[in-house]
């Protein structure tokens, strides 16, 4: 009976012993009087203790791979509570570094004396890694293994933070690469990849080790520099070198890509102190660098936080002026140069009075109203004002003068414009061949195929076209093999100068042969004096347009100048 029990607590001692030794975690037991010590296999392995080498009784001993002041730390937690539980980075007795879970539990007798201590760990080690590789994935670029947005925003932070109490200065460079949209659209991503991959590498070799540099998406790069690099002339050195460095071309498989880029820099604490700031301030100051045609640098500044804020007002001005319908049209004449009569009026748009405290010109205004797409209800604002006008005009017996509109680039993408110039015409009795709508020749030179078909559905209407500011775009004459258009404007720029500039008197005539030989009609326009009309005589063109002989002006007043011209006309 008593071997019985005796030999089924052995083996019930047996397959505790078993469970302990195979155990995937380590697991260590001492009694207080040091008589009594066991520890398993996984111990030893987790800790990188040497196969000849045990761990000692003493806390001190079998934490061997702790540091002296995590050790401490434990030994206070334990005299004060009996346990510890903690998550600790180990060197391992062989020198490598984990990271565990180690659990202390103090075993208690009746009297509440300590008995033995039971050591536990969890290896962590690789658990940690990819939570830390999940980590590094959150907050680094995929296609450039940089630092992503996220993470160069959080170390935007800390080195304000850092700026703040020390002192010092921070800078940050936000660069945009140039014409790479079109690189992207025409050649495929993969290449725009390789493109944004090659010149990752040349900024990478600017950057120290002090700064850091990171893709925020797209072409979208940021550099963050502190301490004596942030000063403005060191900045100004980095900036300039890289400028240098981006603009070289890029060779890629048998080509060569010339690329560039354009910079925009703020700078901490001197234009802001907080991270979206100094961020919106260097991306208005990169906007600026785009504006004045890339592949430059420009430095934050107030100027250009007034012109932001100005297009800021002047973008929400126009779309509540598209509401209350707060435009104007204002007419300049056009003439044939033979019978100084008027033939044509250019109907250009102006903000209302009060709209805004101060005057905007289109020049000004249409660009922006382009950029946001509000050129679209502006433009069938102004046609379909200018029709009633010249509705009244024809009233008035006005007849044969022809109405000029302008058409941006962005009306050519308005689907239903060409049902919108019919309903116009009808509601107003105008004849289509009475109007004729002026785009540039940029705006020509970059049609697509929606936008040739707009065009082409206005002339087969009867409709006619001219090419605006012709000269001042790369000047293709295929956009007359694609186009049949009607007249050339011959961009004011060729006129300014006329009498005295060889070069423009040469282009101004070349043009004006050119059109004969196509059959088309020439207007110069911006004639301003006496002389240019000589110069535009002799050179053989037929229409001017021009200040000299009536600036843009209202409409009541235009149709005084047609009312006269009639009146002597028919005496
Ligand atoms: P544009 O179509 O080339 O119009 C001619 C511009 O030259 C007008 O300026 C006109 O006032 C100005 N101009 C005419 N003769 C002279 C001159 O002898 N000397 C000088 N210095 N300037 C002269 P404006 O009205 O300021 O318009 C500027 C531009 O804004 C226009 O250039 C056109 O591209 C755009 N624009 C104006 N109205 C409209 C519109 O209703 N729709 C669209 N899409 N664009 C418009
Ligand atoms: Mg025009
Ligand atoms: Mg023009």
């Amino acid at each position: 009976m008593e071997d019985e029990r005796e030999s089924s607590l052995r083996l019930r001692v047996e397959v505790l012993k078993r469970v302990f030794d195979e155990a995937t975690e380590g697991m260590l037991i001492v009694s207080y009087d040091h008589s009594i010590y066991y520890y398993n296999k996984a111990f030893k392995k987790i800790l990188g203790f040497p196969e000849d080498r045990e761990p000692g009784f003493l806390l001190e001993e079998y934490l061997e791979f702790l540091g002296p002041k995590q050790t401490k730390m434990i030994r206070e937690r334990l005299d004060q509570t009996g346990t510890f539980r903690g998550e600790l980075p180990i060197r391992r007795l062989d020198g490598s570094e984990g990271y565990i879970l180690l659990t202390i539990e103090t075993i208690v007798d009746e009297k509440g004396n300590g008995t033995y201590r039971f050591v536990n760990c969890t290896d962590l080690s690789e658990l940690k890694q990819m939570e830390e590789s999940l980590e590094r994935s959150i907050l680094q670029d995929a296609l450039t293994g940089l630092p992503n947005r996220l993470m160069l925003l959080n170390t935007l932070e800390e080195s304000i933070e850092r700026s703040r109490k020390t002192g010092g200065r921070c800078a940050l460079i936000s660069i945009d690469l140039d014409q790479f949209k079109q690189i992207n659209d025409t050649l495929g991503h993969r290449f725009g990849d390789q493109v944004i991959i090659a010149l990752a590498e040349r900024i990478e070799d600017h950057i120290r080790e002090s700064d850091l540099f990171g893709r925020i998406g797209g072409d979208e790069f940021l550099i963050i520099l502190q301490g004596p690099r942030a000063e403005a002339e060191k900045v100004m050195n980095t900036v300039d070198a890289l400028q240098e460095d981006l603009s070289r071309p890029l060779i890629l498989g048998e080509r060569e890509y010339s690329v560039g880029a354009s910079m925009g820099i703020a700078l901490c604490p001197d234009d802001a102190a907080n991270a979206a700031e100094l961020l919106k301030y260097a991306d208005m100051a990169l906007f600026r660098a785009k504006e004045l045609g890339g592949k430059r640098s420009q430095f934050y500044s107030e100027e250009i936080n007034a012109s932001f804020l100005r297009r800021f007002e002047i973008e929400h001005a126009l779309s509540r002026a598209i509401q209350g319908r707060n435009f104007h049209l204002v007419f300049q004449p056009q003439y044939d140069l033979a019978s100084a009569r008027i033939i044509g009026v250019e109907a250009l748009v102006r903000f209302d009075e009060g709209v805004l405290p101060y005057r905007v010109s289109p020049a000004e205004f249409i660009p922006i109203a382009e950029s946001v797409g509000l050129i679209v209800p502006i433009g069938r604002i102004v046609l379909e004002e200018s029709c009633r006008i010249f509705r009244d005009w024809k009233a008035h017996g006005i007849g044969g003068v022809q109405l000029s509109v302008n058409l941006s680039r962005k009306q050519l993408g308005d689907e239903t414009f060409v049902s919108f110039v019919r309903e116009c015409l009808e509601r107003y009795a105008i004849a289509s061949h009475e109007v004729e709508f002026e785009i540039t020749e940029t705006a020509l030179m970059t049609t697509d195929s929606n936008a040739r078909e707009l065009i082409h559905s206005l002339r087969s209407m009867g409709c006619r076209i001219a090419v605006d500011d012709f000269g001042t775009g790369y000047s293709n004459l295929g956009v007359f093999k694609e186009f049949t258009v009607d007249r050339i404007k011959i961009d004011r720029s060729f006129i300014t100068d006329l009498p005295d500039s060889e070069t423009d008197r040469a282009i101004v005539g070349a043009t004006i042969v050119m059109a004969k030989v196509l059959g088309l009609r020439v207007v110069a326009e911006g004639v301003e004096s006496d002389d240019q009309l000589g110069v535009l005589r002799i050179l053989g063109c037929d229409e001017t347009q021009g200040n000299y002989f009536m600036a843009a002006s209202d409409p009541d007043d235009v149709l005084d100048v047609l009312l006269k011209e009639r009146r002597i006309g028919n005496s």
